[in-house]
């Protein structure tokens, strides 16, 4: 059985991907971050439809406590999946973008793939299999007013996506990124009405978690071997 590590599983898109993982098979880490109950919860579903899932919990900004977390998982055997989806938005205009609302966002959203992939990397490479998604963000490829912090950090994941896959391509590891666009979680429901989304979507319409989690767990999968260093979008039309 493959073990899959994802970040911001105690989220909206997060636990949509732990989900479809489990019921491909996976043994889940639910990761989460203050949300660990929720990570709790969701470990009980999944074994209710009969999957393998714990929750874990770090911050992914502390270096030191994603050590701590995961290297005892992965002294026997390696993590081959990992998904890279915690994030955070924190938007300001520019001029009034106050310095830790930017280093923020970074730390999460940028240096918490760091934090987090690095140290799965020899054990996925020793094994010769891996896959890693990172979800990015339709920001972090046309931009968006208001986020340059936001923005910034996913163009850079998109950036360490494409170069992280050249590097490990010959043992049999992926590297993708996932760009969402507008998707119904806690994170936009107050940002978006319906007539915003009916302005900006051509399928006027949010998208809806599961429908990140199909392509992730696609990606994750024996039959997306040839797939790595894309960033592919998710997104009813947008660009
Ligand atoms: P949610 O706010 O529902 O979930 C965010 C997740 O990130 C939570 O599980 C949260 O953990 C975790 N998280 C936040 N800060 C930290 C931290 N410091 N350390 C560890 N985990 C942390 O967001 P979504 O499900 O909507 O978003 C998931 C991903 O998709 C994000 O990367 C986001 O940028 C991206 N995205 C979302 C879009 C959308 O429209 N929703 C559009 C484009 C991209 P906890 O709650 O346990 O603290």
């Amino acid at each position: 059985m493959k073990r899959a590590l994802v970040t911001g599983g105690s989220g909206g898109i997060g636990a949509a991907i732990c989900h479809r993982l489990a019921a491909n098979g996976c043994h889940v880490y639910v990761h989460a971050n203050r949300g660990l109950e929720a990570a709790q919860r969701l470990v009980e579903e999944i074994r209710a439809e009969g999957g393998s899932a714990e929750a874990i919990a770090f911050d992914v900004t502390d270096a030191a406590a994603v050590n701590a977390a995961l290297q005892p998982l992965i002294e026997n055997e390696p993590i081959q999946i990992v998904v890279n989806n915690a994030g955070i938005h924190d938007d300001a205009v520019f001029p009034g973008m106050r310095p830790e609302q930017w280093h923020r966002v970074i730390d999460v959203s940028l240096n918490g793939f760091f934090n987090v992939t690095q140290p799965l990397m020899m054990p996925m490479i020793r094994s010769r299999w891996g896959r890693i998604v990172n979800i990015s963000s339709i920001s972090g490829i046309a931009g968006n007013r208001g986020q340059t912090n936001y923005s910034a950090a996913k163009g850079a994941l998109n950036a360490a996506t494409k170069s992280l896959s050249q590097e490990v391509a010959s043992r049999g590891i992926t590297v993708n990124a996932v760009a969402p666009g507008i998707i119904e979680t806690s994170m936009t429901e107050n940002t978006f009405n319906q007539e915003a989304i009916a302005n900006m979507v051509p399928m006027k319409r949010a998208g809806k978690p599961e429908e990140v989690a199909s392509l992730v767990a696609y990606l994750c999968s024996e039959e997306a071997a040839y797939i790595s260093g894309q960033v592919i979008s998710v997104n009813g039309g947008m660009l």
